[in-house]
């Protein structure tokens, strides 16, 4: 897992919230000078989502390619498609939390507790979160997320 140190990238990207690390394409950022075993672990989980759903969207943007071929509706923007692997997994993370947010809300909740149970209710974070301890235990008994293994938490 490649990680960045003191990464203005993660300053950017974080500015507004109250997180200093964030999983960016498959590899991570950070503002801190070093890691604590628990949040790589908390970020390779992510790296594993992202590896998931980067593979399916590329198959996916494949197969529209070729669908496209087939029926003769081929152009250059076709490169577009290369945003379906690139943004599925971001896609997917903000779509759940607008989701849960407007539902979390909707039962009369702030702004700053449904921001929060949203954050945490979001799938891709809930296996990070479970998993993220993992660390402490003897290297053969650790559990790692893989493949689509983040499905389990909904
Ligand atoms: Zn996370």
């Amino acid at each position: 897992m490649k990680v960045y140190y003191n990464s203005k990238i993660a300053k950017v990207v974080t500015f507004l919230a109250d997180f200093a690390t964030v999983m960016l394409f498959g590899a991570v950022f950070t503002e801190e000078k070093k890691l604590s075993e628990r949040d790589k672990f908390h970020e390779a989980s992510h790296v594993e989502q992202y590896e998931t759903l980067f593979g399916s969207g590329l198959a996916l943007a494949v197969g529209i390619m070729f669908t496209c071929f087939a029926f003769d509706c081929y152009g250059w923007w076709m490169l577009a498609l290369i945003f379906i692997p690139l943004l599925l997994y971001y896609a997917w993370y903000l779509i759940e939390f607008v989701v849960r947010f407007i539902i979390t809300l909707a039962k009369q909740k702030g702004w700053k507790e449904a921001h929060d149970k949203a954050y945490h209710a979001i799938v891709f974070e809930r296996e990070a979160y479970d998993l993220e301890n993992e660390y402490r235990k003897p290297c053969q008994e650790r559990r790692y997320a893989s493949s689509f293994s983040f499905l389990k938490y909904y």
